[in-house]
């Protein structure tokens, strides 16, 4: 059995996981200073991974107040009826590289990638029927949209390249989604290992 004598919970587990590591035998450290001292010292370059640990969750925290707000925002605009960027996008309003066309969807470059090659599907503004997000899809009126923004998802990633190595679709939803564009679309996120959880 080994006790760890820390006052914070992270600290017992880091020494707990030194110990795991077999860093520290538990005899050393129960049975002597030295091994002991040792052990606190490691615990001072753990505490410093603890600080920027904290820093890093505080920069996360920050990040997700921001992204939370512009979703707000989206959401906001959508509510009084404003044009998606997106709507734009269909219109011809605005320019996008377009990599596929057809009757019901475009599929285009996203202008601030997040993988190496990453794309979003859209259905077109006449084919969205409400769609400004996946929760507004309803029974026997999105089926036939839906099912062919995946379809056209597929067929985009094999002509990319992407199929034979993997590659992953996403749909945000909502300001918890960081959705920031009300009207609805697909990721295609590749050409890279991608990690996961997400960003959770
Ligand atoms: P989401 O946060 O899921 O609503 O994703 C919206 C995506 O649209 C983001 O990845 C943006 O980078 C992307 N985006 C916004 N404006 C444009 C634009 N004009 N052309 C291409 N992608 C855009």
């Amino acid at each position: 059995m080994v006790v760890c004598l820390c006052s914070s919970g992270l600290r017992s587990g880091r020494v707990a996981q030194y110990l795991r590591e077999g860093e520290f035998e538990a005899q050393r450290v129960l049975g002597g200073l030295p091994a002991w001292n040792e052990l606190i010292s490691k615990m001072g370059e753990a505490s410093t991974e603890e600080e920027n640990f904290e820093e890093q969750s505080f920069a996360a925290e920050t990040n997700s107040a921001e992204l939370k707000k512009m979703a707000t925002e989206a959401k906001a605009a959508l509510e009084k009826g404003e044009p998606t960027i997106f709507d734009m996008i269909c219109s011809g309003t605005i320019p996008a590289n377009v990599v596929y066309e057809d009757e019901k969807c475009l599929v285009f470059h996203d202008v601030a990638p997040q993988a190496k090659v990453h794309m979003l599907v859209i259905p077109k503004t006449s084919s969205k029927k409400g769609l400004s997000q996946l929760c507004k899809a309803q029974e026997g009126v999105h089926e036939e949209i839906l099912g062919h923004l995946m379809v056209t998802a597929a067929k985009v990633a094999r002509s990319e390249g992407l199929a034979e190595e993997g590659y992953r679709l996403v749909v945000n939803d909502g300001p918890l989604g960081c959705q920031s564009v009300y009207h609805l679309h697909i990721h295609i996120l590749g050409g890279q290992q991608l990690s996961w959880p997400p960003g959770v």
